[in-house]
This record gives C-alpha cells, sequence and structure tokens, in this order.
C-alpha cells in the first residue's frame, strides 16, 4: 500500500516539475503526514480482530434455534422419493438423496415400491426412482408416461437391474438400446453445467462396474459422460410434453460426488433454486507450533538450510504469497508443544518467537488463530482403540488431564494473541472422542473442523450446527499438496451442492515421504498454487474467510427453511430462518434468463446456474 502510494507521488512531483519550491514543500509536507497517517493505520489494524459481518451466537441460543427449525412444518412436500429398504444399492442411494434434498430444503415423501400407487401421482411434481428392482412399481409404471407428459418430472437416480418393467420406461427415458453395466473411469462434461466441471476432464478413482452402456435419442440433451473413445452418457434430460426426466447414469453413490448428483436433480423441471453455505477456507495445520520433527532429507538436498530457516524462509513466503494473490485468510491451528504427556503439570513453553512471528503474519493477512492441542496426543482416554494404527499416541488417564491441557494451550495462545477469540477446533489426527467434545463446549470454541469424508476412525462431520452442545460443525474436505482426481472431484462436488471449499494445509508434508515430500516443496508448492488457481478460476464468487467467518455463514445456511412460490414470471423465496444473508444457487432449465432480483443480487455461476444473494426474507427473481 505504501509502496504503490509512493510511485505515485513520484510520478506526481515529476509532473509537476514545473511548480514553485513552495508548493513542492507542500506537497512534501502532506505526503510527510499522510504517511504518519498509514502507518498509524497500519498499526492499530495489525493486531487487532478484523470487524466481520458473519458473527457468531452463543451455543445455548443455536441449540434452541435449530430445535426451532426442526420442527418447522413440511409444507406438503411435492416431491417423491421412492426406495427400496430391502435393497443395499437403493439403501445406499437413498442415504445419498435423502442427505441432498435435506440440505437443498427442499421436502420430500418416502415410500416403498409396493405403495407405489397413481392415485398419489398428482400430489407431487417430482418423483425420484431410487431404486434396483423396477417390476416392484407392477401395472402403476405404465401410468409413469402419461404423467411426464402432463407436466411430472422423473428422475433415474441411479441405473437399475436389467428387466422388462424398466425397459418399458426406454422411450420416456430417451433410450434406444442398452447394453451391459460399464465401468467409468472418468468423466467429461458436455456442458460447462457445474461450477468448475469445464476446466478439465476428471478420472474416478474408485471405479467399478456402476453405469449402464447405452445409446440415447437425438433429443436427449447430455450433460456429463465418461471420457472413453465411445462415452456413455452419465447425465442426461429430456423434454417430453410438458414435463422433464432426467437418468443419472453416473451409479456410484458415495459422499465425496453428492454436488454430481445435486446437480442431476437440478435438472429437472423449469429451475431449481436452494441454500448454500458460500465460503472457502483455509486451515494450516500445527502452526503457529515448535519448529516440526520429521525427516529433513528433502530440505537438506534441495535447501541444504535448517527445517527452521526454510519454514521462514520458503515456505511461509510462499504461502504468504498464494494468500495476497488469492485474497485467502488463513485459519492457524496452535500446537504449544510436542512432547507426549498426558498427565501431572502441563508446563508452559517459553519459546514463543516463532509463535509470535508467524502467528502475527496470519493475523495480518486477516486471518485467525484457533486451537489444535496443547500437544498432539488426540483427546481420547483410555476406552478408545486406536487400532495399532497410531503407535506413538497415548490415550488421556482422565478427563481432568484433558482439561488441564486444554486449559494450558488457551491460556498460552491468550497471552500471545491478546484481541483474538479462539473459536476454532481442530482434533489433532482427525480424532476426537465425545469426552474431548463435551470438554470443548465449555471453552470458547464454537466451530469444529474435523473431516468430511470418511476414513477410518476419523472424526466426520456434516456442516451443521449440533444440537448436541450448540459446536457449528465446518469440516475440511480436502488436503495436502498432493491433490489428486479424487480430491478435485470432491471439491468440485462441494462446490456445486454447498457452494463451499475447505482445504487443510500441512507444513510437514515436505517432511513426511508418505505425504509427498519426495517430489520437493517446488512441485508440492506447484500443485496447492495449482488447486487455488483452478477454485478461483472456476469460482471467483467465492467468499474467502476465516474459520469462524465460515462457521458463521454455516450457522444462517443450516438454520433457513426454503418456501419456493411460482410467480407470474418468476419466482418468489421466503426464507424462513433469516436473519442478515442467505445464499442461493438457481439454475434455469428452459432457457430463460433473469431480469431482475428484488430483494438481492445475482452473478452467473456456470451456465444458467446463478448465484443469489439475498439480502431479505423475501426474494423475488423475475425471469426475462
Ligand atoms: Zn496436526
Amino acid at each position: 500500500m505504501v509502496k504503490l502510494f509512493r510511485g505515485k507521488k513520484v510520478r506526481e512531483l515529476n509532473r509537476d516539475s514545473h511548480v514553485s519550491l513552495g508548493g513542492v514543500y507542500l506537497i512534501g509536507g502532506l505526503f510527510c503526514m499522510l504517511m504518519i497517517v498509514l502507518i498509524a493505520v497500519q498499526m492499530n489494524v495489525r493486531y487487532s480482530l478484523r470487524e466481520t459481518s458473519i458473527g457468531l451466537e452463543e451455543k445455548e441460543r443455536l441449540i434452541r434455534l435449530k430445535e426451532e427449525a426442526g420442527k418447522r412444518e413440511n409444507r406438503g412436500a411435492k416431491i417423491l422419493l421412492v426406495s427400496e429398504e430391502d435393497d443395499a444399492t437403493s439403501t445406499k442411494a437413498f442415504k445419498i438423496f435423502s442427505v441432498i434434498l435435506d440440505q437443498m430444503k427442499e421436502p420430500y415423501d418416502v415410500i416403498e415400491p409396493a405403495d407405489f400407487d397413481i392415485a398419489d401421482f398428482d400430489r407431487y411434481e417430482t418423483i425420484i426412482l431410487a431404486i434396483t428392482h423396477y417390476p416392484l412399481l407392477t401395472s402403476n409404471i405404465s401410468y409413469l408416461k402419461g404423467w411426464v407428459r402432463d407436466g411430472g418430472n422423473l428422475m433415474i437416480a441411479y441405473p437399475p437391474e436389467g428387466s422388462g418393467s424398466f425397459q418399458t420406461l426406454y422411450e420416456l427415458l430417451g433410450i434406444k438400446d442398452s447394453g451391459e453395466v460399464t465401468y467409468v473411469k472418468g468423466v467429461h462434461f458436455n456442458k460447462p453445467f457445474m461450477i468448475g466441471g469445464s476446466l478439465k476432464d476428471y478420472d474416478i478413482i474408485d471405479a467399478y462396474e456402476s453405469s449402464l452402456g447405452l445409446s440415447l435419442y437425438d433429443d436427449c440433451d447430455v450433460y456429463m459422460q465418461s471420457d472413453d473413445d465411445y462415452p456413455v452418457p452419465l447425465i442426461w434430460r429430456r423434454n417430453v410434453g410438458s414435463g422433464t426426466v432426467v437418468f443419472d447414469n453416473f451409479g456410484i453413490m458415495e459422499k465425496a460426488y453428492r454436488g454430481i448428483h445435486c446437480a442431476a436433480f437440478s435438472l429437472l423441471s423449469d429451475y431449481c433454486v436452494y441454500p448454500v453455505i458460500n465460503g472457502s477456507a483455509f486451515y494450516i495445520d500445527d502452526f503457529p507450533a515448535p519448529v516440526p520433527e520429521g525427516d529433513a532429507t528433502y530440505i537438506t538436498r534441495d535447501y541444504n538450510i535448517s527445517v527452521s530457516d526454510f519454514y521462514s524462509r520458503i515456505w511461509w513466503t510462499d504461502i504468504h504469497e498464494l494468500a495476497k494473490e488469492y485474497g485467502i485468510r488463513y485459519t492457524g491451528l496452535v500446537i504449544e508443544n510436542y512432547n507426549d504427556q498426558v498427565s501431572g503439570e502441563f508446563k508452559r513453553n517459553t519459546e514463543t518467537n516463532r509463535f509470535l512471528y508467524f502467528g502475527n503474519m496470519i493475523l495480518k493477512l486477516g486471518g485467525e488463530i484457533g486451537i489444535h492441542g496443547y500437544n498432539h496426543m488426540p483427546l481420547v482416554l483410555e476406552n478408545f482403540d486406536y487400532k495399532d494404527q497410531y503407535d506413538s499416541y497415548i490415550q488421556w488417564p482422565s478427563t481432568e488431564d484433558m482439561r488441564n491441557s486444554l486449559d494450558e494451550v488457551f491460556d498460552f495462545t491468550h497471552n500471545l494473541f491478546k484481541d483474538q477469540e479462539l473459536k476454532v477446533y481442530v482434533p489433532p489426527s482427525n480424532v476426537l472422542s465425545e469426552e474431548g467434545r463435551s470438554l470443548l463446549a465449555d471453552t470458547s470454541i464454537s466451530s469444529i473442523a474435523s473431516v468430511y469424508l470418511s476414513t477410518d476412525m476419523a472424526y466426520e462431520q456434516e456442516f451443521d450446527i449440533s444440537t448436541e452442545d450448540g459446536i457449528i460443525n465446518t469440516p475440511r474436505i480436502t488436503s495436502g499438496c498432493i491433490i489428486d482426481e479424487y480430491m478435485e472431484l470432491a471439491a468440485l462436488s462441494e462446490l456445486n451442492f454447498h457452494f463451499v471449499n475447505t482445504h487443510f494445509i500441512h507444513p510437514d508434508d515436505v517432511l513426511d515421504e508418505d505425504r509427498g515430500a519426495e517430489i520437493g516443496w517446488e512441485r508440492m508448492y506447484g500443485n496447492l498454487k495449482g488447486y487455488m488457481k483452478w477454485l478461483h478460476e472456476g469460482c471467483p464468487d467465492i467468499r474467502n474467510l476465516t474459520g469462524s467467518e465460515l462457521a458463521g455463514a454455516v450457522l444462517r445456511y443450516d438454520l433457513l427453511g426454503l418456501d419456493r412460490t411460482d410467480t407470474d414470471n418468476g419466482v418468489e423465496l421466503d426464507i424462513n430462518g433469516y436473519d442478515d444473508e442467505a445464499w442461493m444457487l438457481l439454475r434455469i432449465n428452459d432457457g430463460r434468463k433473469i431480469s431482475a432480483v428484488k430483494g438481492g443480487e445475482y452473478k452467473e455461476a456456470a451456465e444458467n446456474l446463478y448465484l443469489i444473494e439475498c439480502r431479505n426474507e423475501s426474494v423475488e427473481i423475475v425471469f426475462e
């Protein structure tokens, strides 16, 4: 800022070289005064909290608000989800689609195929068939064609078992011919309908025979297909009479791909609108913390300097640069000590220079300091089973010992960063017990960021408020510097489902061969930079938030309920539980464009997909 100002001033002085000496003194004097003001402003800004509009609430109040939101009546579901309780695939699909609909705030009824009755069809606008055995629908299936033609919307949630009954739907679904189930090793987006989707093709790392090989009529709009030479259509849409049909032939029902199924669902009907979080947060593991231990082989190989120097001179400079370039506001997680003490008196770490230096740099970037632990021992008691996976970890003998260690690290961190309220907690190694969590509930922690995608014993979360303790769950979706295709697709999926990005950076990746140390920091940094570039190119309007700001955004999102009412030429949104902001994604499928948003703003997020900022509890979207 100061530098820029100087440059400008020099140019002005050159231009004004003919003015009198008095004028030069006057300008010089003004310049000095401005410099003093600028420095003073910067000093004041340096250690204080950034004013944030996305504030938090007391945990007690959040429990109450969440309970009230849960009691909100289901005002006449217009979506029917058909699911087979006794079928494993159908159950898996139910788990995916019920969460998608819940979080899109779309009320729905669920029935078994045996209860599928044409007499009920008129009550619904949309039917999702998430079943394997179509013969269970009996002769009722023959009425579906007429129902769609008259304006109904039908979604096939996954490719079912082949049957004569299913084949009777081929004409309606636009299927010319079908073959065997097939293995999809990668996906290609034919249309840029998903955020981030048009940037490249994506490999499917956990692929299996999940899709149906088939050919379609020309009037089907294919949105996603396999990236083979003879592509398999994976998501398509077809207009039939005044209704629509969507076939989701992707078939893999995993949490990491929810956003793909959500996007397929959103292609039904004339439009689809749903609330989103709108936030991007980057967390830095063990930072600030003492100099990490590990294998310094590759740092010595590439830089020939100490680990400590590497972090301050190379690593932080690069990480800092990324924040500047993309406006990222890191949340650093403090570890006071790398010892393995779990009882007795927890001694204060007096070596604070590193903490102060890095911590203040994070704050200066508009970031936040959170808590990781007194040491790196996860908050679990002796009743917890590590299944021989973490040999070096020791359980805590009592809750009292865990509490004492937390008291110490909170006090330590408070002393270093006096204006920071410590609101964010990340569990070491993503392991956390209920006992540990209830201790955190008694502290200033209002948000816990563990993992979104489950692994073994990891503490898995959704983006929501817990009714148990009022703490906001803000899981991290992706991590590290080796960003593989699975991670990229999971990130893409969440941008489209929740319009959220949460990434975890481990400073000690460079010391760990399993996490890619061998390729060297320069390439690791290149990967991380590539990820940020991908994110910001695909999604330039996402908000850069700190951990607790993201929690504020999740809080608002989670408490929302949404009523959608068609108007003459648009839709009216009535947002229940509106506080001070709400964000929506709106997909328009019938070719219309937005002409105005009354009570809000809008921006294009992908083809026919808009990000709507709602500034009022009632918002009207008017189409052209
Ligand atoms: Zn850690």
